[in-house]
C-alpha cells in the first residue's frame, strides 16, 4: 500500500464532503455520536465474524474499523498516527530492561513495574489541542 490509512481516509472524507479537521477540536455532540455509531457498528461486525469467520470477511470488518476509526480521528482533527507512535511506545515498557515479559492467563501483556502510560493529552497539545475547548 503506497499510501497511509490516514492519507487514504483523508482523500475519502475529501471526496465525499465529510468533515475534515487539522487541528484537534471538539466536535458538536451530534457529530460526534454519529462517529460513535459507524465505529459501534463495525466493532460489532468484527465481533460478529471473529470466531465463525470467514477469515476474508474478518479481514474485510477489521479494515472497516481501522478506516472509520482513522475517519472518526479526521472529523476530530486528530493525526492518529501520532497518537498510535504515542500508544506503541507506552506498551513497549511493558517490556521491562530485563526483558522479562508478564503474562495473564489468557495470554495478554501485562504491565510491569518499567511501565509507562502513554501521555495522550501531550501528543494533541503538540497537535493544537487546546484542553477545554477555550480557543
Ligand atoms: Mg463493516
Amino acid at each position: 500500500m503506497s499510501s497511509s490509512p490516514a492519507e487514504l481516509v483523508r482523500e475519502f472524507h475529501r471526496a465525499f464532503g465529510l468533515d475534515a479537521r487539522s487541528t484537534p477540536t471538539e466536535v458538536s455532540p451530534r457529530l460526534a455520536a454519529h462517529r460513535g455509531e459507524l465505529l459501534a457498528e463495525e466493532a460489532a461486525e468484527v465481533a460478529e465474524v471473529s470466531v465463525s469467520g470467514p477469515l476474508d470477511r474478518l479481514a474485510h470488518e477489521l479494515a472497516d474499523v481501522v478506516y472509520v476509526a482513522y475517519g472518526t480521528a479526521l472529523v476530530h482533527g486528530i493525526d492518529l498516527d501520532a497518537v498510535l507512535a504515542e500508544i506503541h511506545r507506552s506498551n513497549m515498557t511493558k517490556l521491562g530492561p530485563d526483558g522479562q515479559v508478564v503474562r495473564r492467563a489468557d495470554g495478554k501483556v501485562l504491565k510491569g513495574e518499567h511501565y509507562e502510560t502513554p501521555d495522550v493529552s501531550a501528543v494533541l497539545r503538540r497537535q493544537g489541542w487546546t484542553p477545554g475547548g477555550a480557543a
